[in-house]
């Protein structure tokens, strides 16, 4: 499967800096073949998306998500610096502005079951699950929606991790094996932050 090219992307990213009134819009975006665990990662401060060709070849329809998951770190970091937490509400408000699901931070691909099976019709009821650790504390939460209120351990907000698969039995059984380890290491995105 072949994956848009890079100038593509790139287009595509100086126009969610313009969607997202960042004035700084130069970004650069390449494919890493070396990239291992993550789909993709920024490094906020040289304006740099990579994205990761081994995984995405597998799954070409979330290059775009990946990208704007990407994007909007880079633009959280050029509007708030620091003030922005990794996956906290602005870069949330970010993603919601571009129409990307806001809450989540990484889904978990599972072959989904073939249409026709008994369940198939509750599906567009209940889509996803969800696997939220606390990064402070590592509570951790299996949820059929995702909440951000307080965390029940430490009572921090905003410093979420939140994995999404399909609500099928593989997909809980999946979320269920990950670890805040494997989370973190799925979720470790963003280079160059201070
Ligand atoms: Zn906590
Ligand atoms: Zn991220």
């Amino acid at each position: 499967m072949t994956l848009p090219p890079v100038e593509d992307l790139q287009r595509r990213a100086v126009e969610l800096f313009e969607l997202w009134r960042v004035r700084d819009t130069a970004v650069d975006v390449a494919y890493n073949r070396r990239l291992r665990t993550c789909a993709g990662r920024a490094f906020v401060e040289n304006g740099l998306i990579e994205l990761n060709p081994h995984v995405l070849e597998g799954a070409p329809e979330e290059v775009d998500g990946v990208l704007v998951h990407e994007a909007a770190h880079v633009a959280a970091w050029r509007l708030f610096g620091n003030a922005a937490e990794a996956h906290g509400r602005h870069w949330r408000a970010l993603m919601r502005l571009a129409g990307a699901p806001p809450d989540v931070t990484h889904d978990l691909p599972i072959p989904s079951r073939p249409s026709g099976t008994v369940g198939a019709r509750h599906r567009s009821r209940r889509r996803f699950s969800y696997l939220r650790f606390c990064e402070a504390c590592g509570d951790r939460q299996l949820l059929a929606a995702v909440r951000y209120g307080r965390c029940h351990g430490c009572s921090r907000r905003d410093s979420y991790l939140v994995l999404r698969a399909p609500a099928s039995a593989a997909g809980r059984a999946a979320l269920e094996r990950i670890t805040l380890e494997d989370a973190r290491a799925r979720c470790a995105d963003i280079m160059g932050r201070v």
